[in-house]
């Protein structure tokens, strides 16, 4: 078989990975062939603010996009939009897209991200239903919402929120429907779920707990609301799906690759196939940070970190392992909140500040060491929260808690 075309390295997703892979390629002096290969049409482009700024319209998309388009020119960086891997053929070093073409490859980094998982009960797939990952999807929620009054949000993680958060300030009447008895519950303690609950009420939001959605109800072929589990009706012109995602990873998986939830590399983004890394929101990673466990990260910050580490192990002569310290941010109205470390896991949380003047932190502690922080409107704390999250600092929870105290001088020397 002949391929149409071959490279020395080959990216497939063209997110936040896998545009910083071959951003540091080319960094690093790696003068070899490199093709960034997505299903989507546009080149890379920012995700956050999809359900952020681009979302109420306050950024236009060029100033979402990565790079401007004349720089992959410049730096021989070859793109390969709308087209999709199928499937991978890890001994013959070759990928075949769902049009039939063959690609060839040195290296494969595979940045495929995930797909947003979907409801699967009655009316999930109406129109007006909507998910919120691609540019594609929020074009399709804004040029329907001239038409809406009431947008029902099913899910109150991050996405969900700022979804919630900004359709509010178009003026829209939002529910948050959230399956668990809080929000924010897989990513974050109490205090701040109960916080950000707090304030999208202040806002107008009708925020539902332990609500499971059991149909999306379709009036004339269109999304006409929510109807619960326990009966209630929620009438709706739009509904937005923000449930999480699930790993792209079925080419790889079907090529013999290791993993499930993700596909699972080592530290330097190596997974079980020869030539093959992965990095970002799809990769399975033992992270020193989880205490060494396995997990998939979904943030720019391990994205573009990762990607630096594959285009490392592929092209310069001292490699380094991942070891980057987690961060996030989430805007909500006119709270930052910005996160250091991982949370899960923690056995212990101590509040700095005071909520009611929307401006604090928490800090979370496992075996009474500093392993993460929450910082809402706090941005000081989290800038030198940092260095107690990389030094695991052992800390007294009156010391950490003590607002007068920078969190600097609490570091040893
Ligand atoms: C609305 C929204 C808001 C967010 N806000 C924040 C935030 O505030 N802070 C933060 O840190 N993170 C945020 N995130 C998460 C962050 O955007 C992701 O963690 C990041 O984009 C992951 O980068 P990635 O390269 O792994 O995947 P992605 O950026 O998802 O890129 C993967 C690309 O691969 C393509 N693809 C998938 N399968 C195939 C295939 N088989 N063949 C070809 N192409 C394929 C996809 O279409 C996509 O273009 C947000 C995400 C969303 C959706």
């Amino acid at each position: 078989m002949t391929d149409a075309a071959a490279y020395d390295v080959l990216i497939v997703g063209s997110g936040h990975g896998g545009a910083q892979a071959a951003i540091t390629l080319r960094q690093i002096g790696f003068t070899g062939s490199v093709a960034i290969l997505g299903d989507e049409a546009e080149p890379p482009y920012e995700r956050p603010p999809l359900s952020k700024d681009y979302l109420a319209g306050e950024k236009p998309f060029m100033r979402i996009l990565i790079r401007q388009r004349h720089f992959w020119a410049e730096r021989e960086i070859t793109l390969l939009p709308g087209r999709r891997v199928v499937s991978v053929d890890a001994a013959a070093h070759r990928i075949t897209t769902g049009d039939g073409e063959t690609i060839g490859y040195g290296r494969l980094i595979w940045a495929a991200g995930g797909a947003a998982r979907r409801l699967a009960c009655a009316g999930h797939d109406a129109a007006g239903a909507h998910s919120v990952r691609t540019r594609a999807d929020v074009d399709r929620v804004i040029a329907e919402l001239p038409d809406v009054a009431r947008v029902v949000v099913v899910g109150g993680g991050y996405i969900g929120l700022e979804a919630a958060a900004v359709l509010t300030k178009l003026g829209k009447q939002v529910t948050v429907v959230e399956a668990l008895d809080r929000v924010l519950a897989r990513v974050a303690g109490e205090p701040l779920s109960r916080f950000f609950e707090a304030e999208h009420r202040a806002h107008g939001v009708d925020v539902r707990l332990g609500a499971a959605v059991e149909e999306i109800l379709v009036e004339k072929a269109r999304a006409a609301g929510v109807r619960l589990a326990d009966g209630a009706v929620l009438p709706a012109e739009m509904v937005i799906v923000g449930i999480g995602i699930l790993p792209e990873v079925a080419p790889l998986i079907d090529a013999g690759a290791v993993g499930g939830n993700g596909v699972e590399v080592d530290a330097f983004c190596r997974t079980s196939l020869p030539d093959i890394f992965a990095i970002g929101d799809c990769a399975a990673h033992p992270n020193p940070f989880a205490a060494g466990r396995i997990v998939r990260l979904e943030s720019v910050q391990n994205a573009v970190d990762q990607a630096g580490v594959a285009a490392r192990a592929i092209a310069d002569t001292a490699p380094q392992p991942y070891a980057a310290v987690p961060w996030f941010w989430s805007n909500q109205y006119d709270l930052k909140l910005q996160t250091v470390g991982l949370s899960a896991g923690h056995d212990a949380c101590v509040l700095r500040g005071d909520p009611a003047t929307r401006s604090f932190s928490l800090i979370y502690l496992r075996e009474g060491a500093v392993i993460a922080l929450d910082c809402v409107n706090a941005t000081r704390d989290y800038v030198q929260g940092r260095a107690l999250v990389e030094q695991r600092a052992m800390i007294d929870a009156a010391q950490l808690a003590d607002t007068t105290t920078p969190l600097k001088t609490l570091l040893s020397a």
